[in-house]
């Protein structure tokens, strides 16, 4: 109905509530937008790229799946507009279509339904999310192909849940039902009738206007769930489970079980969670920090490992752009990270951030160009290269201590790239191996020799470097098993210095937290 009602983590918690009763669930997203994947988008507009094992750039909604669930999303999950429209334009390049012409019914909907259903057999149940809102004009494929397949597979194998806003007056102190109302109306216009309705509101719905909405709705009451605002999304499994979601969504497929949920784990966070008992400030240094979604899963992260540390995260955004502003906001914090990111702007704020950490004995944690950003200020500080740079910002090749990455491995093949490749979908993504050094901090981390991590970047530390900075202290403590990329710097004589050239946030549980959050965090509490 509107976007921003919480559609992904409401997909996410019913996964969690299916599984919780013993169900296999997978979750996948379609997004109607014409751009291939979100990865040539601005994280800005359309909030953080989430990256798969099988390096897919996704929709962060990925994440809360992963998160809620604990199944790891592909590449086959999130399905757009733009993948679909490829993948028909090029079947009729090659004649598949036997002279037919091409048209969105059947020949789209049809890619969409074969889309969805890709590689899905060992599942009980897939919840599909449907990206947008209805009414847009580049949702209607989709909604359409939707509409098709409960035809096809019947009621008894398909369900259909509408999400959708109860505004409340505070003026005249009463919740609005007419745009939900509208919002059904419009679905049922195209064939599509909401089995359940799930109802973001800000106050509780009242017995009347369940009986108005399941009236002109056309749903059985006890279908109308209510989605309140809640201090944390973990608690949503819980309170869909409190509202019978989950028996809802059986019945209308006519499965029975009377095995309850095991919600245990969740609610062990939720009580957790509300008696945290210490609190530290962390700031986070980066150019995308007017839309919180862009560094979502990192937030995330924070979170889960502050639960495991029963601390509160007080996020301080900085924006690194404002140099002035940043000068002050960087007093007082217990720990610095500075996270991912591309391009020129805003860097001198993160270089400033990075020495500030570095000479003040702050807990630091670069991310991917956060890592990158820490190797060139140790490069130009205390290995004295005056202009040492990025090859992401300066051409001149002698000075880059982070050079373009041309070729790397994945599963024992070469992946060759060049300078003039396609923008999208050619850096370094997806899940690889990195070596631990014994004896580092890394080690005593993860306490572990081989750990897998989740990539996406183009250019990579030089690892001719390595004896240089390791005589001013800096070690690289993880590496690629060839032993060529350097995935792990950490300087020594410092409480907690860590780069990592791989993105841990992506990888992070709120049942299963990171243990290099768990550890930085670790490090911010005991410098209070
Ligand atoms: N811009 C850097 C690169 O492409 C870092 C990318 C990132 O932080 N994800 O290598």
């Amino acid at each position: 109905m509107v976007s921003s009602l919480g559609k992904g983590i409401s997909a996410a918690a019913l996964g969690a509530l299916l599984q919780a009763r013993g169900y296999k669930v997978r979750l996948r997203k379609l997004d109607p937008y014409l751009n291939v994947d979100p990865g040539t988008m601005n994280p800005n507009q359309h909030g953080e790229v989430f990256v798969t094992d099988d390096g897919a750039e996704t929709d962060l909604d990925l994440g809360h799946y992963e998160r809620f669930t604990g199944v790891n999303a592909t590449k086959h999950d999130n399905i757009t507009a733009g993948k679909i429209y490829q993948q028909v334009i090029s079947n009729e390049r090659k004649g598949i279509y036997l002279g037919k012409t091409v048209q969105v019914i059947p020949h789209v909907t049809n890619a969409i339904i074969e889309n969805m259903l890709n590689l899905v057999s060992k599942e009980d149940f897939l919840i599909v999310e449907v990206g947008g809102t209805v009414g847009d004009i580049e949702s209607l494929p989709f909604l359409e192909s939707i509409r098709q397949l409960r035809n096809t597979l019947s009621n008894k194998r398909t369900l259909f849940i509408h999400c959708t806003l109860i505004p409340y007056l505070s003026v005249t102190d009463e919740l609005k039902t007419k745009p939900t109302q509208h919002s059904v109306k419009e679905l049922r216009e195209i064939g599509i009738q909401p089995d359940i309705l799930i109802c973001r509101c800000e106050k509780s719905i009242s017995l009347e206007d369940k009986k108005k909405i399941s009236l002109f709705c056309n749903l059985n009451k006890k279908n109308i769930i209510q989605a309140l605002n809640v201090n944390s999304i973990y608690e949503i499994p819980s309170l869909f489970f409190k509202q019978k979601l989950d028996d809802r969504v059986l019945e209308c497929l006519r499965i029975s079980n009377s095995k309850l949920p095991n919600l245990k784990n969740w609610i062990n966070i939720i009580e957790k969670q509300k008696s945290l008992n210490k609190s530290i400030n962390v700031g986070i240094v980066g150019k995308y920090i007017e839309l919180k979604d862009a560094y979502k899963s990192l937030v995330e992260a924070l979170i889960h490992s502050g639960i495991a540390k029963s601390t509160k995260i007080n996020i301080n955004w900085i924006d690194a752009s404002d140099l002035v502003k940043l000068k002050k906001k960087i007093l007082n914090l217990n720990g610095i990270i500075v996270p991912g990111g591309f391009g020129t702007r805003a860097i001198q704020g993160k270089m400033y951030s990075i020495k500030y950490a570095r000479e003040n004995h702050i807990p630091f944690l670069g991310i991917c160009f956060g890592m990158q950003l820490a190797v060139i200020d140790i490069a130009k500080n205390l290995l004295k290269i005056k202009n040492a740079s990025s090859s992401e910002f300066n051409k001149n090749k002698s000075k880059n201590v982070i050079g373009l990455l041309t070729e790397w491995f994945k599963d024992g093949k070469s992946q060759k790239r060049d300078k003039n490749f396609d923008y999208g979908g050619t850096m370094r993504l997806g899940t690889y191996s990195c070596k631990i050094k014994k004896k580092s901090m890394a080690y005593k981390i993860y306490l572990k020799n081989v750990v897998r991590e989740r990539h996406r970047h183009r250019y990579e530390m030089n690892i001719k470097y390595e004896r240089a900075f390791q005589e001013v202290g800096l070690e690289i403590s993880g590496k690629s098993p060839d032993g060529k990329l350097p995935e792990i710097i950490e300087l020594k004589n410092h409480p907690w210095f860590l780069g990592v050239q791989f993105h841990p946030e992506l990888l992070s549980r709120p049942l299963n937290p990171h243990p290099i959050f768990n550890s930085f965090i670790k490090a911010c509490i005991k410098n209070k």
